[in-house]
C-alpha cells in the first residue's frame, strides 16, 4: 500500500478524523505526524498549560495508535520542512490533515498544500472541528455576521447533523525505521510541577473526552440553563479544553446528546448547543477580522484612554490578590487547574478592563499562558465581548459590580471560601466585600489585602469618564 502522511494537528483523536479516514478510504497506509512549530503561531505560540496538556494529549494519541498497530511520529522544525524530510524518508505519495483557522498557520497551510500539489503529490485538508467552517455562513450582503443571534439562526437553518464514525479497529504498521523524537525531550511538562494539581480535575486525551461527555449527559445537563452560571456548582460539561487540541469532534457532542434527548432535557439541551454556537462564532469572527487577537474590532476604542500598567498591580489582579475575594477566587482558581468558570472569566476580565481600565490584552495574554483551554477565537470573542470592543459585545458602560455578581452567582460564598480559604471562616454577607469591616478581616484573614487594588465606585467613575470620552 502507497504511504500517506495524516498530520495531526488540532485533532489529537482517532474517531470522526477526516484526515485519518481519507487516508484509508483512499488506500493508503497513514503515517501519523505531529509537529512541534511554536514559531510558527505568529505572536501566539502555545502557553505553559497548554504545553502541559499537549504532552498527555499526545501521549495518549499515540498510545490508541499503538493500541492498533499503528504510531505517532514526533519532529520539530519548520512544518515545511520536517513534511519534505518525512516525505523523503517514506516515499509517501499523499498528505492529509484537518484545518486550522489561526491566522498565522492558515496562510501557510494555503501555501504548503499549493507547493506540494505543485509537485504532484495529493494533499488534502478537512473540517475537523467545526459544526460550521467560517465561511460557511454569510449575512443576506454576503458578508461575514457580527452579531450572535443571527449567526445562529442562520446555523440552526442549515443545520444538518454530520455523520459519526468510531476509529479503526486496527490500523497498518509502518517501517520501523521511520523514527520521530521522544516526547519527553519536547520538555513540555512545566519541570517545577506547577501542573500537578490540573490533572486531579482533568484526563487529556480521547478517552478523557469521551467520558466528560458522558458525565455531563448524566448530570449537568440537567439543569444546564440554570445552573451554568454558577461556579459553585459543577453546571457545564468541562469540555473546552478537549475541544481546543480536538480530542473530541463537536459534531459528536451534538449527537451524542441527541441520542438522549428527552422532553425533560430538551430545552437545557438546546442551551447548550447554544453556547456551542459562541464558540462557531468565534471562529467566524476570527476568520473574518484576523487582526482581532491583539486589535479592537470596534474602532470607537481606537483612542480609548487606558491605564497605564504598574506591573505590580497586574501582578496582584493574576495571583488573586486584588482584595475583591470573587476575582481572587477566579484567578486562584486559574492557577491551581488551569481553568476559570465563564461567569468568573466575565467578572475578572471586567474587573480588569473597567475598574483598573487596563487594555485587555493584558488579561488576554495572562489566560493564554495560563488556561488549558487558552483558544485564539474563544479567548478573543471573551476578551472583546468582556471590554465593549468586540462584536455584539456588552456595552463598555455596564460595569459589572463583582459583589452584587458574587452575592447573585455564588449566593453561599462557597465558591470564596474553596478557592480562597483564607476567607471561609469569614461571615456572610462580608464574605463578598470583607474590606467592609476591616477589623474582622484583619483578625480573621491577616494576610488577605486590607482593600481592594481600587475603590470599585472609584474604578467604576473612572472607566465610565474615560468611555464619555470615545464620543457620540
Ligand atoms: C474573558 C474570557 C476568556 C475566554 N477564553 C476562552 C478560551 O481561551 N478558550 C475557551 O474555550 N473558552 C474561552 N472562554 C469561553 C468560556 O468561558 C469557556 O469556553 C467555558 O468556560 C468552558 O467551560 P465548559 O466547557 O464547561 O463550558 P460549557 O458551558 O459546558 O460550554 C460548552 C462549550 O461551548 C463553548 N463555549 C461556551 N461558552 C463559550 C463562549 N462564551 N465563547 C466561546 N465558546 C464558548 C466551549 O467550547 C465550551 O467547551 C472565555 C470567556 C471569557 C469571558
Amino acid at each position: 500500500m502507497p504511504y500517506a502522511l495524516v498530520w495531526f494537528r488540532h485533532d489529537l483523536r482517532l474517531d470522526d478524523n477526516p484526515a485519518l479516514r481519507a487516508a484509508l478510504d483512499e488506500g493508503y497506509t497513514p503515517v501519523p505526524v505531529y509537529i512541534r512549530a511554536p514559531q510558527e503561531e505568529g505572536d501566539w505560540a502555545p502557553g505553559g498549560a497548554s504545553d502541559a496538556w499537549l504532552h498527555r494529549s499526545l501521549e495518549g494519541l499515540d498510545a490508541d495508535l499503538r493500541a492498533r498497530g499503528s504510531r505517532l511520529v514526533l519532529r520539530r522544525g519548520a512544518s515545511a520542512a520536517v513534511l519534505d524530510a518525512l516525505l523523503e524518508e517514506t516515499g509517501a505519495e499523499a498528505v492529509f490533515w484537518n484545518r486550522k483557522y489561526e491566522p498565522a498557520t492558515q496562510p501557510r497551510d494555503a501555501a504548503l498544500k499549493k507547493a506540494l500539489r505543485e509537485r504532484g503529490l495529493r494533499v488534502e485538508s478537512f473540517n475537523g472541528s467545526l459544526l460550521f467552517e467560517p465561511w460557511d455562513l454569510a449575512t443576506q450582503q454576503g458578508g461575514p455576521y457580527k452579531v450572535f443571534t443571527p449567526f445562529w439562526r442562520s446555523a440552526l437553518a442549515q443545520w444538518r447533523a454530520p455523520a459519526t464514525w468510531d476509529a479503526p479497529g486496527t490500523l497498518p504498521a509502518f517501517d520501523a525505521a521511520w523514527q520521530g523524537e521522544s516526547l519527553d525531550a519536547w520538555c513540555l511538562t512545566p519541570a517545577l510541577g506547577w501542573d500537578a494539581g490540573f490533572w486531579e480535575t482533568w484526563t487529556p486525551g480521547e478517552a478523557g473526552a469521551r467520558e466528560a461527555v458522558e458525565v455531563f449527559i448524566d448530570g449537568a445537563l440537567n439543569g444546564y440553563r440554570a445552573d451554568r452560571d454558577r461556579p459553585d456548582r459543577v453546571g457545564t460539561s468541562k469540555l473546552s479544553p478537549h475541544l481546543h487540541f480536538g480530542e473530541i469532534a463537536s459534531w459528536r457532542i451534538t449527537a451524542e446528546l441527541e441520542r438522549a434527548r428527552t422532553a425533560a432535557n430538551s430545552a437545557d439541551m438546546d442551551g447548550y448547543i447554544r453556547e456551542l454556537g459562541w464558540r462557531e462564532f468565534a471562529y467566524h469572527l476570527l476568520h473574518h477580522f484576523p487582526h482581532t487577537p491583539t486589535q479592537n474590532l470596534n474602532p470607537r476604542f481606537a483612542h480609548f484612554d487606558w491605564a497605564k500598567v504598574d506591573p505590580d498591580v497586574l501582578a496582584a489582579w493574576q495571583r488573586g490578590r486584588t482584595g475583591v475575594p470573587i476575582v481572587d477566587a477566579g484567578l486562584r482558581e486559574l492557577w491551581a487547574t488551569g481553568y476559570m468558570h465563564n461567569r468568573v472569566r466575565m467578572i475578572v476580565a471586567s474587573y480588569l478592563v473597567k475598574h483598573l481600565r487596563y487594555h485587555w490584552s493584558h488579561g488576554a495574554r495572562w489566560f493564554w499562558d495560563t488556561l488549558v483551554d487558552a483558544d485564539l477565537a474563544n479567548n478573543t470573542l471573551g476578551w472583546q465581548w468582556v471590554a465593549g470592543t468586540g462584536a455584539d459585545a456588552a456595552p463598555y458602560f455596564r460595569v459589572f459590580n463583582p459583589v452584587t455578581q458574587a452575592e447573585k452567582f455564588d449566593p453561599k460564598g462557597q465558591y470564596i471560601a474553596r478557592w480562597v480559604p483564607e476567607l471561609a471562616d469569614v461571615p456572610l454577607p462580608l464574605r463578598f466585600a470583607p474590606w467592609q469591616k476591616p477589623d474582622v478581616l484583619a483578625h480573621v484573614a491577616p494576610d488577605y489585602p486590607r482593600r481592594p487594588l481600587v475603590d470599585l465606585a472609584e474604578g467604576r467613575e473612572g472607566a465610565l469618564t474615560a468611555y464619555r470620552k470615545t464620543g457620540d
